[in-house]
């Protein structure tokens, strides 16, 4: 029978608990309810030309006494949670009813962004953290070791860590720091790589070369990380495609990392690209002409990843409404599946272009 003794008592402890979430982290993590931890805030770099998200925010590096008292903050809460849900009678599985019963004792706490984290995080078994902001590798590697460490200690349920770098970061390293790392308990990195295309990168102000995007992520492969590269679709424009596609494939296929992920462009207002496209400096493609740079994308990747369409601006269909590659975060085995998907790009590239879904509808539907 449940036993309600006590029940206030977690509730005053849980009482006034929070720790900092960051917005961002990929939708592969908040499909696995990652928690979310901010490392450092912002990013260090914040100068891409096509990116608007840590905009007018200054970098912040964070010291491991603050993020070793966030990590404590969220293992008491964990407990609290925990103990709350036993009285309940729910054995320590956080429920629906657990949340509803916290927030009936203590309706701020909905106000609380963390808890809302907590929760989804607890209910879906504790299992990932993400860290967060847009690059964790920049912390001094000792120190990224010490906090790693401490949050595999406190949380014992994670099984699995990941978070954000730059490719110019993970060139930066030395073998034997990113193998610490690993070593300490981060699992993958996600790594905006964009293009493989010089000229482009130059463009876009990325900060970094193919070659050494090429070094950064070999060095993450060997020191054991599971490593998520993101690509996207008409970075070059019209001008630009072909060298873009080619070049792209080119620094995929010798990093062969375990995801490539497609994110098409789609140029965000306020942003420096934006101005550029709006000038019509920037002649972005039609639906066709994306795919068939994926076309040749695809066709001179020669990997072993899992090559994931997981996001809606991978909108174009088959003509009888289907998306053409499933958005799922595990995607297509390569090099098994590579023929299917080019079969896939086929088919978009048979039915009438007015089908798809236009790069302007893509920006007025405001799909990023
Ligand atoms: S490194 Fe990433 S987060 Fe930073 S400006 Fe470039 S795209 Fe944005």
């Amino acid at each position: 029978m449940a036993d309600s003794t006590g029940y206030e008592a977690h509730i005053d402890r849980l009482r006034g608990l929070s720790y900092p979430v960051g917005v961002y982290r990929p939708p592969s993590e908040g499909g696995s309810f990652s928690l979310l931890l901010r490392i450092s805030e912002n990013c260090p770099w914040n100068k891409c030309t096509f990116c608007n998200m840590y905009k007018g925010h200054r970098f912040v590096y964070r010291s491991v006494a603050d993020i070793k008292a966030d990590i404590d903050t969220v293992r008491v809460m964990q407990e609290e949670i925990t103990a709350i849900s036993r009285k309940l009678g729910f054995g320590g599985m956080v429920t629906r009813e657990v949340a509803r019963a916290i927030l009936r004792a203590d309706p701020p706490v909905d106000r609380d962004h963390s808890f809302a984290g907590m929760f989804n995080w607890l209910s879906s078994g504790g299992k990932t953290a993400f860290l967060q902001d847009a690059n964790s590798l920049i912390m001094r590697p000792a120190e990224f070791v010490e906090v790693l460490r401490y949050l595999r200690e406190r949380l014992p349920s994670l099984e699995r860590v990941t978070s954000y770098a730059r490719s110019k970061t993970l060139a930066q390293r030395k073998p034997e720091e990113l193998q610490a790392i690993r070593e300490a308990g981060l699992d993958r990195i996600h790594v905006g790589l964009e293009t493989g295309d010089d000229e482009v990168l130059q463009i876009i102000n990325k900060g970094v070369t193919s070659d050494e995007q090429i070094a950064g992520g070999r060095k993450a492969v060997e020191a054991g990380f599971q490593l998520s590269l993101y690509w996207m679709t008409d970075l070059g424009g019209r001008r630009r495609w072909r060298q873009h596609a080619e070049n792209t494939a080119r620094v995929l296929s010798a990093i062969d990392p375990h995801y490539i992920r497609s994110r098409p462009l789609v140029p965000r207002r306020g942003t420096p690209l934006y101005s550029e496209y709006e000038a019509g400096n920037l002649i972005l493609s039609s639906p066709h002409e994306r795919l068939q740079e994926l076309e040749v994308m695809i066709g001179n990747l020669d990997v072993t990843s899992r090559v994931c369409f997981d996001h809606a601006m991978n909108s174009w269909t088959d003509g009888r409404g289907r998306l053409l590659f499933k958005q799922d975060y595990e995607g297509y085995q390569f090099p098994d599946e590579k023929e299917f998907v080019l079969e896939r790009i086929r088919r978009g590239l048979s039915v009438d272009e007015s089908s798809h879904v236009s790069v302007d509808e893509l920006i007025a539907m405001g799909t990023f």
